[in-house]
């Protein structure tokens, strides 16, 4: 029988001061011994470095997806140089990362991003790279599938329908041509095993079998991830967020089909179904999880870009390693936790009240239950929330959306705009930017792969 948890929404809430203490808004028990001596146990106390680093290159990003974790579309100025990600990448081989996750933006954009690639095999750390598909032209597909990566590259090819109509309403239109062609040329190159990532949506959850089928169509493996109300996701997470339904229908096929599927760990606030999907099962944030970003900012999660959640900067802060296991926040979120509100609930041993980033960026507080709460709790602490007008959504300290759409009107937004909206679109906003950080692949053309200028973005007008 499940117990149910202290009301929500009677624990501290989470507050968007930079200066508040995540060990202020999560319970823990001050005693640092491992629960047990499982795998997870070990993991939740932290290790020397993280087993799962993402590391994204560029805010700028040919596509504007309504659902985009870290806001992207422009690049900051301010990002890393080839030099400084090529200390990171020595850091890191130190550390003996023996992998990284890359992502953005669209990485494929940065014009040294090859370069980086090969530098980091070279170094023996292995890439796993998630793009779109824009620049994975029969030519890099090659080079990709040949002896020169050494098997040590593992490419994520974006695509949020099994259709161009599901996908292309999140993604923009032609993106779903665009990763279909990028799966095509990695087929005819010989490259294996590549992955089909799927963030998986109200629109899309009647589609896995549609997804499964296009993964084996080319040889693929596919991924499913949780949507998280991050960047502009926290825009479009009412909208897009699966049913609780739906939520039960993704269980029933995980369960039916996951031996073949990868999740990321996605998932782990299903389990309150009843048997656990394989994983991890914790919230790796600060612990085993975190993110680099483009101008070097540590956070503990990719999902979590947001002032409560930065560790420091490897430039500023005595380089990454520094940041990793010294940073005050880290250490807080090492320490053992006791569940808070959901302690009481007989699915916390498997559920562990869900996901920090998804009850962060909904308003929840930290220690109750995840907003996809699969045991209802989740829906009612937003309703009360919302009812009593005590629900404040936090907002990421990043945002490079482009400037039109501006945020709040994401490309799946089509349907017209209020005229007050589109002036206020017309507005300029943020930080002055160069033609080609705004629109980095103007004159690019998907099909052919030929850019309009020299190396990098098109117009080449940042020297970029
Ligand atoms: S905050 Fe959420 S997405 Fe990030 S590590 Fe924890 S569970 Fe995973
Ligand atoms: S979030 Fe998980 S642990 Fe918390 S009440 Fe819901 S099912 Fe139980």
């Amino acid at each position: 029988m499940t117990i149910a948890p202290e009301r929500p929404g009677t624990g501290a809430g989470p507050s968007t001061g930079p200066s508040t203490r995540i060990g202020q808004l999560l319970p823990t028990t001050g005693d640092r011994t491992p629960r047990g001596d499982r795998l997870v146990d070990q993991f939740e106390l932290g290790l020397d470095a993280p087993i799962c680093l993402t590391w994204e290159l560029t805010y700028a990003c040919n596509l504007e997806c309504a659902h985009c974790l870290s806001s992207s579309g422009r690049r900051d100025p301010r990002e890393l140089s080839t030099d400084q990600a090529k200390a990171v990448i020595d850091e890191l081989q130190r550390m003996q990362v023996f992998y990284i996750n890359i992502g953005g933006g669209e990485p494929t954009i940065r014009p040294d991003f090859w370069e980086l690639l090969e530098y980091s095999i070279e170094h023996n750390v292995g890439v796993k790279f998630s793009t779109n598909g824009v620049r994975l032209s029969e030519e890099r597909a090659a080079f990709l599938a040949s002896p020169a990566m050494n098997g040590y590259v593992d490419i994520q090819i974006s695509l949020d329908g099994a259709t161009a109509e599901v996908n292309d309403y999140v993604r923009g239109p032609g993106s779903f041509d665009t990763a279909i062609r990028a799966l095509e040329n990695l087929q005819a190159a010989g490259f294996s095993d590549a992955k089909i990532s799927v963030v998986c949506t109200r629109q899309n959850i009647g589609q896995l079998d549609e997804f499964k089928a296009i993964a084996d169509k080319y040889g693929a493996m596919l991924r499913l991830t949780r949507l998280r109300p991050s960047g502009r996701g926290a825009d479009v997470w009412d909208e897009l967020h699966p049913l609780p339904e739906q939520q039960r229908e993704l269980y029933d096929w995980l369960m039916a089909n996951g031996e073949n599927i990868l999740t990321g760990d996605s998932f782990f606030h299903l389990a309150a179904f009843g048997e656990s999907l394989p994983g991890l099962n914790l919230c790796g944030a600060g612990r085993v999880v975190c993110l680099i970003d483009p101008i070097g900012d540590v956070y503990a999660c990719p999902f979590a870009i947001h002032d409560n959640f930065h560790a420091g900067n490897i430039l500023t802060d005595g380089g990454f390693q520094q940041v990793w296991q010294k940073s005050e926040l880290f250490q807080d979120l090492r320490a053992p936790q006791t569940g808070g509100a959901c302690a009481k609930c007989s699915f916390f041993d498997a559920c562990r009240g869900g996901c920090m980033a998804a009850k962060f960026f909904t308003g929840l507080p930290l220690d109750g239950p995840d907003p996809e709460c699969v045991q209802g709790y989740g829906e009612s602490a937003l309703a009360s929330m919302n009812a009593a007008g005590g629900r404040v959504i936090p907002e990421s300290s990043q945002d490079h959306s482009k400037k039109n759409p501006t945020r709040n009107q994401p490309v799946m937004l089509q349907l017209g705009r209020r005229p007050d909206d589109l002036e206020a679109s017309l507005q300029p906003r943020g930080m002055p930017v160069s033609a080609c950080a705004e629109s980095p692949l103007a004159g690019f053309d998907p099909g052919t792969g030929a850019l309009g200028g020299g190396g990098g973005c098109a117009s080449g007008a940042c020297g970029c």
